[in-house]
C-alpha cells in the first residue's frame, strides 16, 4: 500500500513539473508575441525615402511575421498539452496511445506522439 501510493505520488509530481514547464513556456512566448505586435504596429510609421532602408524594412516585417506564425503554432501546441494535462490523457501518444517516453517529454512537453509515431509521420514527409 505504501508503495502504491509513492508511485502515485511521483507520478503526480511529473505532472506538476511538466504543468509548470508548459505554463512557464506559455507566458514566455506570450510575452515574445506582445513583442512582435509591438514592432508590427511600429511599421505603420512612414517607410524612410531610401529604396534601400525600404527593402530592409519589408524583410524585417515578413520576418516578424513568420516569427509571429511559429509562436503561435507553439503556444496552440502548448494550449493543447494543457488541455490533456486537465482531462488526464497528457503523456500518451494521440495517434496510437501509447505512453510517450519522460526523456521526450522532458525534452519537449508538449509532445503529442510517441518517438515511432513521429518517426513515421516525418518519413511519410
Ligand atoms: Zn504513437
Amino acid at each position: 500500500m505504501t508503495g502504491f501510493a509513492q508511485s502515485r505520488e511521483e507520478a503526480e509530481l511529473n505532472l506538476d513539473e511538466a504543468r509548470e514547464l508548459l505554463e512557464r513556456r506559455r507566458a514566455e512566448l506570450q510575452e515574445r508575441r506582445t513583442r512582435i505586435e509591438r514592432h508590427t504596429r511600429h511599421r505603420d510609421e512612414p517607410l524612410p525615402p531610401d529604396f534601400a532602408e525600404q527593402a530592409v524594412e519589408l524583410e524585417n516585417g515578413e520576418t516578424l511575421v513568420a516569427l509571429d506564425r511559429e509562436v503561435n503554432a507553439e503556444l496552440k501546441e502548448i494550449e493543447r498539452a494543457l488541455k490533456r494535462l486537465a482531462d488526464g490523457t497528457f503523456g500518451e501518444c494521440t495517434r496510437c496511445g501509447e505512453t510517450i517516453s519522460e526523456g521526450r517529454l522532458s525534452a519537449l512537453p508538449y509532445a503529442s506522439l510517441c518517438i515511432d509515431c513521429a518517426n513515421a509521420t516525418d518519413a511519410a514527409r
